[in-house]
């Protein structure tokens, strides 16, 4: 179903707007990402990932998946319309992503830099979380739900009595070493914490060993923000392109699903667009 009609959506439309329609976040400025994700080489990959998706329509045709073969299609072709000022706005798209990426990280430096005095003394932590069960193999992909997921992985930290403030994104890791061939969902999250060791062992309760994964909880203390562009990534576009070409389309697909700011998780704060920019706030709980 096109989510474009859901509820939550119409939320997130104002936000993801003030990103889309402001051509900044497209073009190349702070906040800067690694240099492989400059909006060249960006339209560079965007050609690729066109090309990829037509290929994959041809290999779908031929097969006699004519429905798949016009998914493919209809992905390749809002792909290839996205132009200045006519953005298309998808996940799936390489642009549309970094642009969304940008505008993210610069609302959480942002919020970061705010937050400074109320958190003196506490260590600003980036947590990488790898629930076990969320694997998935090619032609699986279909099954995810981004929403669900979150929504799992806010009742797990609240199972865990973990509430703090926390603000961070999902992403996809495909997996094709040591027999393994599926893609990995998990999260990398931002909080502050008194106690690194302590957050770490009360996570630990809520997500057992993965799969392959020595550690299914990290939680590094940061002392910059330089880990932003990455917590933020959802997927590894370059990495993809070059290990996973074949499973790519499948993955661009389901990118496609869903609304952008559905890739963020948030906790004890709210977006909003402040101008041409995307805001993060305090809930305040009601007394
Ligand atoms: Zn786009």
């Amino acid at each position: 179903m096109f989510r474009g009609h859901s509820q939550r959506f119409r939320a997130h439309v104002k936000t993801h707007e003030a990103i889309i329609d402001n051509e900044y976040w497209y073009e190349d400025g702070p906040p800067f990402l690694a240099a492989q994700f400059t909006a060249k080489k960006t339209a560079e990959r965007q050609a690729d990932v066109i090309d990829i998706l037509l290929r994959a329509a041809n290999r779908a045709d031929s097969t006699g998946d004519r429905e798949l073969a016009k998914r493919y299609g209809l992905l390749s072709d809002k792909l290839e319309g996205c132009r200045r000022h006519r953005r298309c706005g998808s996940m799936a798209c390489p642009k549309c992503a970094r642009a969304t990426q940008r505008a993210k990280v610069d609302a959480e430096q942002r919020f970061i830099d705010s937050q400074e005095l109320r958190n003196s003394g506490k260590y600003l932590v980036l947590l990488s979380l790898i629930p076990e069960a969320m694997t998935y193999e090619p032609g699986e992909l279909h099954s995810i739900d981004i929403i669900n997921a979150n929504r799992w992985l806010k009742d797990t930290l609240d199972g865990l009595s973990i509430k703090r403030t926390t603000f961070g994104c999902p992403d996809f890791g495909w997996e094709n070493r040591r027999g393994g061939n599926y893609f990995q969902l998990h999260w990398h999250l931002a909080a502050w914490t008194r106690h690194p060791a302590r957050l770490k062992a009360q996570l630990k309760r809520g997500f057992c060993r993965a799969r392959k994964y020595e550690r299914p909880v990290d939680v590094e203390v940061t002392y910059d923000h330089d880990f932003l562009p990455y917590m933020n990534k959802v997927v590894k576009l370059p990495d993809l392109l070059r290990r996973a070409c074949r499973q790519l389309p499948e993955l661009l697909l389901t990118l496609d699903r869903f609304d952008p700011l559905d890739f963020m998780v948030l906790r004890g704060l709210r977006l909003s667009a402040q101008g041409r920019r995307i805001k993060l706030s305090r809930i305040r709980k009601a007394k």
